[in-house]
C-alpha cells in the first residue's frame, strides 16, 4: 500500500516542474524550471541564424535551438528531463525548441532517434520522442515512433569521444516495423555533437526512399563542426 502511494507520488512529482530553480536553486513563484535570470542566460546561448545550419560529420545539415555551452542553464534542465524523469522539464524543453527553431518546410512525418527499449525503461522518459510530439502537434502533422530501431544498446554517446562515437553508432539502428511511402521526415535528437548518431538513422531512412531534415534542441558547441567556420 504505501509503496504504491510512494510510487504514485514519484510519477506525480516526475511530471512537475520544481519548485526552486534547477541552475541556481532561487525560491520560484511560477512553475518554470529556471529563475528569470538563468532563463537570460539561457536566452543568450541561443544560435545565432548566421551559425546555422551546424553540419554532422557526413556533411548533412542540421538546425538546433541552444548551443549546449558548460555554464547554460540548459544542462541541469536537460538533466532533469532525462536522467531524472522530470516530464515536466521533457516538456518545457520541447516547447522551448518548438518557439526557437525554423521548422524546414514540406516536413510529413516527424520521428526521433530512437533509444534502445532497456536504456528508454531505464531512464523511463524518451526525450527525444516528446520533442518530436510537440513539433509535430504545433504543425497538425504526425509523429511516428516507430520508423527507426536501435537494437543495440552500445555506450552512451556522451561517454565517448569524438572518435569513438561515429564506431559506435554504426549498424546499431534499423527500420522499425512501421512502413510508409517517401516522405519528408524530420529527425529530432536532443543533444548534437558529432552528429554521428543522426547521420546513422538518416542513412536507414534514405535506404528507405525517404528525405531526411534533422533538427535537434541542442549543439555541442565545443566540438561540433559549424558549416560557417
Ligand atoms: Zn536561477
Amino acid at each position: 500500500m504505501w509503496r504504491s502511494t510512494i510510487a504514485a507520488l514519484e510519477v506525480v512529482r516526475g511530471a512537475l516542474l520544481p519548485a526552486r530553480c534547477l541552475q541556481c536553486a532561487a525560491s520560484l513563484r511560477e512553475a518554470a524550471p529556471l529563475c528569470l535570470s538563468c532563463f537570460r542566460l539561457l536566452e543568450s546561448c541561443r544560435i545565432p541564424a548566421r551559425e546555422l545550419p551546424g553540419l554532422t560529420v557526413a556533411g548533412r545539415p542540421v538546425i538546433a535551438a541552444s548551443y549546449y555551452r558548460s555554464a547554460s542553464p540548459l544542462r541541469a534542465v536537460h538533466r532533469a528531463a532525462k536522467y531524472h524523469q522530470n516530464e515536466g522539464c521533457a516538456k518545457w524543453l520541447a516547447r522551448y525548441m518548438a518557439r526557437r527553431i525554423h521548422l524546414p518546410e514540406g516536413v510529413e512525418v516527424y520521428t526521433p532517434v530512437p533509444s534502445h527499449p532497456a536504456r528508454l525503461m531505464d531512464r523511463g522518459l524518451d526525450l527525444a520522442g516528446i520533442l518530436s510530439q510537440t513539433l509535430a502537434s504545433r504543425t497538425n502533422q504526425v509523429v511516428s515512433l516507430d520508423l527507426l530501431r536501435r537494437h543495440t544498446l552500445g555506450t552512451p554517446q556522451d561517454e565517448l569521444d569524438r572518435r569513438d562515437r561515429l564506431s559506435n553508432v554504426e549498424s546499431v539502428f534499423k527500420a522499425g516495423k512501421q512502413t510508409l511511402s517517401p516522405l519528408h521526415v524530420l529527425l529530432v535528437d536532443d543533444v548534437v555533437t558529432t552528429g554521428a548518431t543522426l547521420d546513422a538513422c538518416a542513412s536507414v531512412l534514405e535506404a528507405k526512399g525517404h528525405t531526411v531534415a534533422l533538427a535537434s534542441l541542442a549543439f555541442r558547441r565545443e566540438i561540433f563542426r559549424l558549416s560557417q567556420r
